[in-house]
């Protein structure tokens, strides 16, 4: 059954299948790691993390490179203000090396606790400055760059086309944009190669222009081509790229190659917060650390972004993050009772299901789809161990890590009880010994009333604290 993945160059769903045999290449644009990731950032990363997962799941290999940006990426991405890096590791009287290698580990350690699968090669931009060079070079050879007193610049009226992602026309944009009004620039919307540093720039290599450092855009071009070749099976950013960022890589590899270097171009949509933008001055940019500290797990919040397509809006606030942590409990005690259960299923249900999800994630991706059919079947009535089975390899897609689902109930229910607390459960059991009913149910609802719910089972007493 063949997949459909909507191109944002051809604007449509299209099949696909890769250019070479069975190995998918993919090129992701990573971190700038020059701060915290947010959550919004991890909205592209978890859409990245499904991609790679539905590929396998259809029993593609994968060749899949995800870049660490540590240095070059500007403030603003039409080449306006200070490298992101340089700026922070100033502010936090740090060389920018340290600030990379800070943020990168926090960066991963992250992706691990969202149970997002690495890319097969993770590449460093100031571990790859040679190949930019040669890059440059080429396209200077070419006759599409040349030199400034700012640094080597792309000449976008040498191209047949320019833009081709988005949808804009270049005198809209020309008319509508901030561009910097600069006298050496041959276009307005020529962007910048390769940057002449300035004296007090501590990230800089030798070069035919003197010491300098890379632009952003040539980093992920001269990456990609280096490990996937010229042309590649899909690239991947969230849309905020597509106007510059993967815009002009497209212009810099059409200049060297010839040619377009992925075939699909896929974006995901941005993360809001509270119905507007997140922004550092809002305060808004939350960690997945601050999602915890009140009380949501990182898997809580890849739920909450399974509720919508990767290419809308999605819309975060404490109290759906909450529900969803609420939902990722109930989704691991229904897993669990069906994994405690002995009833058979016959097959052709099982493969019913198996064919429905299997068309539903194929169809660009259709994760809120998907979840209601994981969801039916956990509210089954019919408990058995084969839909536990059956859920457990569609969490080769979801990543939701089901399969340790008992544990989590587990370590939840561990939670130290405050003194005043464990006074009431002492109280409480007393009640119960002595047949007081009366008093042992005013104690579970004071205990209710205070966040604690008790259970009574077989085993004894359980006390669970209540999420929110
Ligand atoms: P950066 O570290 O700023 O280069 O961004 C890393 C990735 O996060 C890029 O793919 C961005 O497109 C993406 N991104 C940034 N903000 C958001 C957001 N609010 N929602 C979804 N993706 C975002
Ligand atoms: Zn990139």
């Amino acid at each position: 059954m063949g997949i459909k993945l909507y191109n944002t160059l051809t604007r449509e769903k299209e099949e696909f299948k890769p250019l070479e045999d069975n190995t998918v290449r993919i090129y992701s644009c990573g971190p700038t790691v020059y701060s915290y990731a947010h959550i919004g950032n991890f909205r592209a990363y978890i859409f990245m993390d499904t991609l790679r997962r539905i590929l396998k799941y259809n029993g593609y290999k994968l060749k899949h490179v995800m870049n660490i940006t540590d240095v070059g990426h500007l403030e603003s991405d039409a080449d306006e203000g200070e490298d992101k890096m340089e700026k922070a590791a100033r502010k936090e009287n740090k060389n920018p090396y340290e600030i990379a290698k800070y943020y990168s580990d926090i960066f991963f350690k992250d992706m691990k606790r969202l149970n997002i699968d690495e890319p097969e090669i993770i590449a460093k931009a100031t571990e790859h400055i040679p190949e930019m060079l040669k890059f440059v070079e080429g396209l200077v050879k070419n006759g599409y760059a040349y030199e400034t007193s700012k640094g080597i610049y792309f000449d976008i009226s040498k191209l047949d086309k320019y833009p081709v992602l988005s949808n804009r026309k270049i005198d809209e944009q020309i008319a509508g944009a901030r561009v910097d009004v600069d006298e050496e620039k041959r276009n307005p919307y020529d962007f910048a190669l390769w940057i002449k540093a300035p004296e007090n720039h501590i990230m800089k290599w030798e070069s035919p222009w003197g010491l300098s450092y890379p632009g952003w855009h040539i980093e992920c071009s001269a990456m990609g081509r280096k490990y996937l070749g010229d042309q590649f099976d899909i690239h991947t950013g969230g849309i905020d790229h597509i106007p510059t960022h993967h815009e002009n890589e497209i212009a810099q590899s059409k200049g060297l190659t010839g040619k377009i270097p992925a075939k699909f171009w896929m974006h995901v949509e941005f993360l809001q917060v509270d119905g507007g933008k997140m922004s550092k001055s809002l305060g808004n940019t939350y960690t997945l650390d601050q999602l915890q500290e009140k009380g949501i797990e990182p898997l809580a919040y890849k739920l909450f972004c399974f509720t919508a397509h990767y290419r809308t809006k999605l819309n975060f606030t404490f109290e759906i993050a909450l529900s969803n942590q609420k939902a990722l409990n109930r989704l691991r005690e229904g897993f669990v009772k069906h994994q405690e259960a002995e009833e058979n299923v016959p097959e052709e249900k099982i493969k019913e299901y198996e064919d429905k999800f299997l068309e539903i994630i194929n169809d660009d991706l259709n994760i809120p789809t998907a979840m209601g059919l994981v969801w039916e079947i956990i509210r089954n009535p019919q408990k058995s161990k084969q839909y536990a089975q059956l859920l457990l390899k569609f969490d080769e897609v979801l990543g939701l890590d089901l399969i340790n689902s008992k544990k989590y109930l587990d370590d939840a229910q561990k939670v130290e009880l405050p003194e005043e607390i464990l006074k009431l459960v002492e109280e409480r059991k007393k009640a119960r010994e002595n047949k007081d009913w009366a008093l042992s149910d005013k104690i579970r609802d004071e205990l209710k009333e205070k966040g604690y719910i008790i259970k009574d089972t077989k085993e004894g007493m359980n006390i669970e604290k209540e999420i929110n």
